[in-house]
């Protein structure tokens, strides 16, 4: 049984020793979308991040949309996209954080382009 943390920013995340960060608000939000995302964070694999966890980041049933609407209303969730980290009380630069950001925005980017 993975350990569960509920936080008031960001969206959700797992540490290296598989325990679950997840935004308090997501479930009242969306009860569906809460469930997605606790079952994707259930299935990244514990220890460092890997191929696989890379793999299930870029292809599972979660779109990027709706965790950007969710932030619209919870803005402290934007905080997942930050490429710093805070872990316990350290804060450190996350690569994949920043890479997610990139392809975030080029995303956000392309699909204002299309429909502007
Ligand atoms: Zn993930």
């Amino acid at each position: 049984m993975r350990q569960i943390t509920y936080i008031s920013h960001s969206v959700a995340w797992t540490d290296t020793l598989g325990h679950i960060y997840i935004n308090k608000n997501l479930k009242t939000y969306n009860k569906g979308l809460y469930n997605r995302v606790l079952r994707h964070e259930k299935q990244h694999t514990i220890g460092a991040y890997n191929k696989q966890d890379l793999k299930l980041d870029f292809k599972n049933n979660i779109s990027q949309w709706e965790l950007f609407k969710f932030c619209l209303i919870y803005p402290l969730g934007f905080a997942q996209y930050s490429p710093l980290v805070k872990v316990k009380d350290t804060l450190f630069f996350s690569w994949v954080s920043l890479l997610k950001l990139i392809i975030t925005i080029c995303v956000i980017t392309a699909v204002w382009l299309i429909f502007k």
